[in-house]
């Protein structure tokens, strides 16, 4: 079994590879919770997928222009052609965010060396220079001196470019994070399900340092000397409906129907939740 969001990880096998005593974990939690088995659509390939789905009742909350923790820290994935292309086709304004290749340009690169760097390389810097004089991912940029953020993402809002957009050129593994898909490829199978109390012996992130999903993290006098601001209570929501058209165009309609359609049957969210929904995904930062 692999890390599914994984397997374009620079360090392959190293990070995507589920060990033995994991894929046992995964496959007796699969066997005790309820589950639906719906079919998934990623980046065009379609897939049988088995849903944890009352995974996605749990409460979420994506304040990560109040977030200090580094989750954008190293770059997840190889990046793909489109996600390069759109880069290339907006270099002044991601230069603007991420200073990417002024720095380049500083350590002595052309700027012709800088774009065959963008369409070649892994991190789309040259590799001695990724997480290095480019801290943290390459795409990330600081608006102030408190936030990390996305360039992708944020160059898409400046576009007013919609959630589909997003989701097209961020690195499907970050759009999703902090869900976990599984595939097993000899059953031609993807496990879904979200990183809670009874799934962290076997998902790739922790949820006991995963704040986006542990809203008692929150609230921990650790946790808030670091984020003094935001993560309020009251925001967070199911992530049907926080992460509902993320999920929608990551992993297909008929995913995000299902999904929502046994949630609302067995009560664990409401229709009227759905209307108060402000999307995450589409809020953009107030720089003072
Ligand atoms: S840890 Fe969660 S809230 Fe913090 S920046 Fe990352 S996705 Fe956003
Ligand atoms: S969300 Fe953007 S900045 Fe963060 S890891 Fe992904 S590509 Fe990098």
């Amino acid at each position: 079994m692999k890390y599914f969001l994984f397997l374009n990880h620079p360090k392959g096998e190293e990070v995507y590879k589920v060990s033995e005593e994991r894929e046992n974990l995964l496959k007796e939690h699969f066997k005790r919770v309820d589950v639906i088995m719906t079919e998934v659509e990623v980046r065009g390939e379609r897939y049988r997928a088995l849903v944890d789905y009352s995974a996605f009742s749990n409460l979420g909350n994506f304040d990560c222009f109040n977030c200090q923790d580094p989750c954008c820290a190293d770059n997840p994935t190889i990046y793909e052609k489109h996600t390069r292309e759109f880069v290339l086709d907006n270099l002044k304004e991601y230069n603007g965010l991420t200073r990417n290749v002024d720095i380049l340009l500083e350590l002595g690169h052309e700027l012709e060396d800088v774009i065959t760097s963008i369409e070649n390389d892994f991190g789309m810097v040259p590799d001695e220079n990724v997480e290095e004089e480019v801290s943290l991912c390459t795409c990330s940029y600081k608006p102030n001196n408190k936030s990390t953020l996305c360039s992708l993402h944020s160059l898409c809002l400046n576009k007013a470019l919609d959630v589909k957009d997003i989701v097209d050129i961020k690195p499907l593994v970050c759009s999703l994070w902090p869900i976990d898909i599984v595939i097993d490829e000899k059953e031609e199978l993807l496990y879904i399900t979200v990183p809670d109390d009874f799934t962290t012996g076997f998902t790739i992130e922790d949820y006991y340092d995963t704040v986006c999903v542990n809203r008692e993290l929150s609230q921990s006098a650790s946790f808030r000397r670091k984020n003094p601001d935001g993560f309020e209570f009251k925001d967070y929501k199911p992530l049907i409906i926080n992460y509902g058209e993320t999920l929608k165009y990551s992993l297909g309609e008929k995913f995000y129907n299902d999904v929502k359609k046994i949630l609302l049957e067995k009560e664990l969210v409401f229709i009227d939740e759905f209307e108060e929904k402000e999307e995450q995904i589409l809020k953009k930062i107030n720089i003072e």
